[in-house]
């Protein structure tokens, strides 16, 4: 599993370049790609600090796999 990205709800930070998410993900693995976020799944720890970070809620890790 990693990181959920529900397109939906993200807003891209309201546009910035460099959305909250990518700037704060540790592994490096969230970038913005054709104007949505995804998430390179190998990379991703499930940390879910991309999930506290999103103004809009819209990144879920499943809580069980959450490493800390
Ligand atoms: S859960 Fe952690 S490692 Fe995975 S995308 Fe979010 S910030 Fe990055
Ligand atoms: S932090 Fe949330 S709203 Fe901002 S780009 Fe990431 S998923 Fe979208």
């Amino acid at each position: 599993m990693a990181a959920q990205v529900d397109l939906n709800k993200c807003t891209m930070c309201g546009g910035i370049v460099q959305p909250l998410c990518v700037e704060i993900c540790p592994d490096s693995a969230i970038r913005v790609q054709d104007n949505r976020v995804v998430v390179t799944e190998f990379l991703c720890e499930d940390c879910n600090e991309c999930g506290c970070i999103c103004p809009d809620k819209a990144i879920s890790v499943s809580v069980g796999k959450i490493t800390f």
